[in-house]
């Protein structure tokens, strides 16, 4: 395909010096539309990286090279801490007032092995650059007090029993991590492939070490790293970079160069492999047979290595990216283990790259039976090659992710970022892997000329590699306990040691502590912030072009968007009439038939044709309440995605496997159910908080109640007993599945929807009409009501070392006029009385409340929280505080911004069409869009004074509550609980 040039032209050229900066270099990259600016700041030697586009989300980050040198977490620590103060805003939490009162799209920040990065991005210019300014401000300048390090860090107490404690945010943080296997497998490795080196610590902290930790190692790592001449910045949107140049050069201003040294060294190659052997966490009655991971994994190339980092991606995904991936299928298909371990793939944010790929669900015993078979099918494709259409599968996901403008959570900069640092970290050429498509044209030319290129890479970075590492991680019952066992002996040693003195000098610094989290800030302190105005704020929504038509009799919505040459189809049926036992297979239904082969193909052959003609094929399963709280509705939504040049070979595929889908594969049955409870049991301590609130959520609603059945524990249960008893259940399911085939899959309840720009949309909906007709006609849903289930308080043990504690509400739909209060209250409550009491107090990761008018819903969740029935106490006096005292005026306007800066996420374009669907199904209409925003802007303290008082003390009454704990402080909570938790094991 022909690029036009879309770049903004450039505004300096290589070797210009403008206001104290030099341009090194200037280039243009047409296929992502960007002109890209690398400038040095030549007093500090700030390295500065603009990708000027026309996006109008811009992205400001600072990174530091920061490699620890111990596992005590500072980086880590240092990365909460800058973020709460410094001399020019001299608050105690900054970072939470700009995350409230701000319409930022993106701010947070993130620790790694070996950096440090501080991203902060809104769509509105004024406020991006007050959020840049104080940004980097708090991390040049922080005040790093003594209190902000205890409380991040960690400290000691007593606690009220006399028992001396530790505590700290990230202290409980990393607990949480250290509880979860795929943190623990991943950690293993990668300290142990790179001895001696920064990435043998944990930059995160390994909760054993971070004690050690002292408040003047801490400000001598800011001293030592955090200067401008370690700095990177990187920028992208629509801002010139002559502006960014000027606003620059203010917050270098008074900075000089330093001498210091941040490098990564070179590790050098190990002349024979080496193997570990480490554990991680079951619960206490679990069977430990069948769940060991064994893992391999190899240093190879260093990322600033030319085109060899792009050739590792390719060579990797090879490997193991697709159904059709040579050692993946060897594998899967060994019966050695379960599904692929979570840690498999290429790791490119090290110095030098490293590669993993391994089994989950195994047993010790078998490890050099799979290092064995993980080498042999390494030397088959070394000697015998790839199949040809896997590579040209590969090469096309790698061009069409390249082309693809992505904004999930995170802005499209940060992914731009990401690659960046790849390279220029190690002080490479930060374009190096901005450029897809020109990197893909290349290797494909090289490929031509030498056809075994591909099996020299793995030759040369596998086969004759001996810097490799087998891993075998076995799960323990008692390694909680025992760490627990550590933890305790450590306080007692600790808590012997003490005089009276050195007691009554921790009872001083606990209560010091304490007053800093509860005093408020001096008025003049806030004061210094950098704030917008209500008045300053657009009035209107952002609308969603949609055209409502029909293709070969079912509806189709059709939203005219640039795309990037990209066209994406979703295809909605309609399942609120599926009978409630069958409910909970639908998920099955949807991997079965987006993962199976179809119309003669087999799974493999599947597998090839989807990586070659899409950009991928999912599905995903929706309910929801309408905006009007009149109904509910429930789909089962397919989405495809296709360069304009495979939409019709695209709309095949999803017309094969809606059509033709084959399930009597009975080997592929098994890896994918194998795979899908492994999936979901992994999901369930990295995101407790989600299955407690589902959990608990469930008798409120239908939607809730869906949403449990079919991502929740009911789901969890369902796949984990089929897995167990596959072999008599296999008619069964497969009978069911067929069942519910024909009902689901029928032209009258479907609804199509499309979004891409006037040419994909004309070839999408020419093969909309062959796909329509392929399709049975059906029945259409008929009505269904929700039966009554009696609320229970749920405890769900998990092995973990913290607690996640949910309870929730039911509550008004979209259309209420209690609505916008209640989401301005949820926003306020999270932002300060929980995130006060739970997180700043409490020592939790996370506390927060939301409110889900979609699931009719208002949930109050605590995130790796070391407390339990503290938390309960915290959510009934957050309810308490907001109908007793009204929320002053300035809060109240944080509030209000900071609900407009989360109503104007920006989407990306498929995220676009996606909410069109969703808000047609919800009966949710631009003008109630509008009506919603204006009640946002215009609510005042005493409306939302009124509404809590209207709205929570009756919704509280009939509160459910559920908590995902470690089985003995449920029972312990018990004891103290007026409603008692029904106590039940996750699977
Ligand atoms: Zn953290």
């Amino acid at each position: 395909m022909q690029v036009k040039n879309v770049c903004p032209p450039p505004t300096f050229a290589a070797g210009d010096k403008r206001d104290g900066f030099h341009i090194l270099r200037v280039e243009q990259i047409p296929e992502i539309r960007v002109t890209a600016y690398e400038i040095e700041h030549e007093r500090t030697g700030a390295k500065i990286l603009h990708l000027h586009c026309d996006d109008r989300e811009n992205l400001f980050s600072i990174g530091f090279r920061t490699p620890p040198r111990d596992s005590t977490g500072v980086p880590h620590i240092l990365e909460h801490s800058v973020l709460a103060g410094s001399e020019r805003y001299p608050l105690k939490d900054v970072f939470n007032e700009l995350v409230r009162g701000t319409l930022q799209t993106f701010i947070n920040a993130f620790t790694y092995p070996d950096k440090t990065i501080y991203p902060v991005a809104s769509q509105e210019k004024r406020d991006f650059f007050n959020l840049a300014r104080v940004y980097a401000d708090l991390v040049l300048r922080p005040r790093l007090m003594r209190e902000t390090f205890l409380q991040e860090g960690h400290h000691l107490e007593f606690a009220e029993n006399g028992d001396l404690t530790i505590s700290g945010i990230v202290y409980n943080e990393m607990k949480g991590a250290y509880s979860s296997p795929e943190a623990l497998m991943y950690k293993a490795i990668q300290e142990n492939l790179y001895p001696g080196t920064p990435y043998a610590c944990d930059s995160g902290g390994d909760p054993e070490r971070i004690p050690d930790l002292t408040y003047e190692a801490f400000r001598k790592f800011h001293r030592t790293f955090y200067s401008p001449t370690n700095a990177r910045f990187f920028l992208s949107g629509n801002i010139p970079t002559e502006e960014h140049l000027v606003f620059l050069a203010e917050i270098l201003a008074g900075f000089d160069r330093v001498a210091l040294d941040s490098s990564i060294p070179i590790l050098p190659r190990w002349k024979d492999p080496r193997a570990i052997h480490g554990f991680f966490p079951i619960d206490r009655e679990e069977k430990p047979e069948g769940k060991t991971t064994v893992n391999m994994a190899w240093m190879t190339a260093e990322n600033t290595a030319g085109g060899t980092a792009m050739m590792l991606t390719i060579v990797a995904d090879l490997l193991v990216g697709s159904a059709a991936s040579p050692l993946r299928k060897a594998l899967i298909d060994s019966g050695l283990g379960e599904d692929l371990s979570p840690v498999t793939g290429l790791e490119r944010d090290l110095r030098q790259i490293a590669f993993a790929v391994g089994l989950r669900g195994t047993d010790p015993d078998k490890a050099p039976r799979i290092e064995a078979l993980i080498l042999d099918s390494l030397r088959d494709v070394a000697e015998n090659g790839f199949d040809r259409e896997l590579i040209e599968g590969t090469l096309h996901q790698v061009e069409f992710h390249g082309r693809e403008m992505v904004r999930g959570n995170y802005p499209y900069g940060i992914v731009l970022m990401g690659r960046a640092y790849h390279t220029w970290l190690y002080d490479g050429d930060p374009l190096t892997d901005m450029n897809f498509p020109r990197i893909i044209r290349d290797i494909r030319q090289e490929w031509e000329k030498k056809p075994d290129l591909f099996q020299r890479v793995v030759r040369q970075w596998f086969l004759d590699n001996p810097h490799r590492l087998l891993s075998v991680m076995e799960p323990s019952r008692t390694f909680l306990e025992e760490r627990e066992q550590k933890a305790r002996e450590r306080m007692a040693r600790v808590a012997a040691s003490l005089d009276e003195e050195e007691k009554e000098q921790i009872r001083q610094e606990t209560l010091l502590l304490k007053r800093f989290q509860t005093e408020p800030d001096p008025p003049e302190a806030a004061a210094t912030l950098p704030k917008l105005k209500i008045d300053d704020i657009s009035r209107e929504i952002e609308t969603i072009p949609t055209e409502r038509t029909a293709a070969g009799g079912v509806p189709l919505l059709r939203h005219d968007l640039f795309t990037n040459g990209i066209a994406y189809l979703d295809l909605a049926f309609d399942v609120s009439d599926i009978p409630d036992e069958l409910q909970p297979y639908l998920p099955l239904l949807g991997k079965l038939t987006t993962q199976m082969g179809a119309a003669g193909f087999s799974y493999e052959a599947m597998a090839k044709r989807i990586s070659l003609r899409t950009g991928g094929l999912g599905f995903n399963l929706v309910a929801g309440a309408t905006a009007d709280g009149s109904g509910n509705w429930q789909k089962m939504v397919f989405s495809v995605k296709a360069l304009h040049r495979n939409t019709d070979e695209a709309v095949g595929i999803i017309r094969d496997i809606l059509t033709e889908g084959d399930l009597n594969d009975d080997a592929r049955v098994r890896e994918l159910i194998l795979e899908k409870k492994n999936g979901l049991h992994a999901a369930v301590i990295p995101s407790g908080h989600i299955f407690a609130q589902m959990a608990a959520a469930a008798t409120l609603s239908l939607p809730a109640w869906r949403t449990e059945q079919w991502h929740g524990r009911t789901q969890l249960r369902l796949i984990a007993g089929t897995a167990d008893h596959l072999n008599d259940l296999r008619e069964e399911i497969r009978e069911k599945l067929a069942r519910l085939r024909r009902i689901v899959f029928v032209r009258n309840r479907l609804l199509i929807n499309m979004t891409a720009d006037p040419v994909g949309l004309q070839s999408l909906t020419a093969a909309a009409d062959g796909l329509v007709a392929a399709l049975p006609a059906g029945n259409p849903p008929t009505n269904t009501e929700m039966q009554n289930r009696r609320p229970v308080h749920i405890g769900i043990a998990i092995p973990a070392q913290i607690c996640y504690v949910a309870k929730v509400l039911a509550a008004p739909p979209y259309a209420d006029p209690l609505s916008a209060p209640l989401f301005v209250l949820a926003r306020q409550l999270s932002n300060g009385y929980l995130y006060r009491h739970i997180r700043v107090q409490g020592g939790a990761y996370g506390g927060s409340c939301r409110y889900e008018p979609s699931s009719g819903l208002f949930a109050f969740l605590s995130y790796r929280d070391p407390h339990l029935i503290e938390t309960l106490d915290i959510y009934r006096h957050a309810v308490d505080s907001v109908c007793n005292t009204p929320v002053p005026q300035e809060e109240l306007e944080k509030a209000v911004i900071g609900t407009i800066g989360a109503l104007d996420k920006p989407l990306d374009p498929a995220g676009r069409g996606y909410t069109a669907l969703i808000r047609e199904f919800s009966g949710m209409t631009d003008p109630m869009r509008h009506r919603f925003r204006e009640e946002v802007l215009t609510i005042t303290t005493k409306r939302l004074q009124d509404a809590a008082r209207l709205y929570f003390p009756a919704a509280a009454e009939a509160a459910v509550v559920a908590v995902c704990a470690p089985e003995e402080r449920l029972h312990a909570a018990n004891e103290l609980l007026e409603e008692k938790l029904e106590i039940e094991k996750l699977s």
